[in-house]
């Protein structure tokens, strides 16, 4: 798929399973196990999937998964499987190596979004991404490195904290990114987490991260329990879900882990889930 002078392809950089019922928050299970199903530790199956943007200029990363760096016990926990689809194997599939990246977006500094912005390297953390500039909001990196006893966890600072340290991180102030490429900042997940809105005058994919962290999300009240501010996404799904209804766009899903894209439309108390659109 092109979008202005991006060719934008999608990365799965593996699969993780995170509790179903933190997954999908007040929604009572016999609703999400119908498209979610859970396995015997109550744990569903979500993709880490990135998405890159290559253009004459440069490689765009957005995201980049859980990484390499969990121990045997975070691997059990969460179930990761990078057996099949890893970073370095997708990338490899549309003709690209780690080093070939300029630049990795990161829409929030949780474990399952930036684990791949750092690797150990003879026992020492360094950049994966030796020729990136990093990019993320000032506000979510602030809050990630001081996060609440709540969601302290998520936050992982072997991740990104080297690279703050080595000066390799840029802060994003405002919703401009390059040409074709908007930044939306969203504070109901976290704060200051980032969607990515790439448009050009024949139509716009938007990059959900963790807003719309699967399909079954989108109907309003399928809203993540691990959300800060549950009812500001709620005001933010309203105002994206519209908007996506009435223009059309492409929704990239993130976790979902069997559709990469749909677009929305209007239902008489909300919206649904429309046709599902492949990303080729
Ligand atoms: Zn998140």
């Amino acid at each position: 798929m092109k979008i202005g002078k991006y060719e934008l392809y999608p990365v799965n950089s593996g699969f993780f399973s995170l509790d179903g019922g933190a997954m999908f928050g007040v929604i009572p299970r016999p609703l999400w196990e119908k498209t979610n199903p859970p396995d015997s530790r109550n744990r569903i199956r979500l993709a880490t999937r990135c998405l890159l943007l290559k253009s004459p200029s440069g490689n765009i990363l957005i995201d980049n998964g859980m990484g390499n760096k969990s121990d045997e016990k975070a691997k059990d926990i969460y179930n990761i499987d990078q057996d099949e689809f890893s970073l370095e194997k997708s990338l490899a599939g549309i003709g690209l190596h780690k080093d070939d990246i300029t630049a990795v977006i990161l829409t929030h500094l949780h474990f399952d979004h930036c684990g791949g912005s750092t690797e150990y390297e003879k026992g020492r953390i360094v950049p994966s991404f030796k020729n990136a500039k990093y990019y993320v909001s000032r506000k979510n990196y602030d809050w990630a490195v001081m996060a609440s006893e709540r969601d302290r966890a998520s936050y992982i600072k072997d991740n990104f904290v080297p690279l703050a340290e080595e000066g390799l991180i840029t802060f994003l102030n405002g919703n401009t990114f390059d040409d074709g490429i908007e930044l939306i900042e969203m504070n109901g997940h976290t704060f200051g987490m980032n969607l990515v809105k790439i448009s050009d005058s024949s139509g716009t994919l938007l990059y959900c991260a963790d807003l719309l962290p699967c399909r079954a999300h989108i109907p309003l009240p399928y809203i993540m329990g691990y959300d800060l501010q549950p009812l500001v996404t709620l005001e933010e799904k309203k105002n994206i879900l519209a908007a996506a209804a009435d223009e059309g766009w492409i929704l990239f899903f993130e976790h979902d882990p069997a559709t990469p894209a749909a677009r929305a439309a209007r239902t008489e108390k909300g919206f649904k889930a429309d046709e599902l659109t492949e990303i080729v």
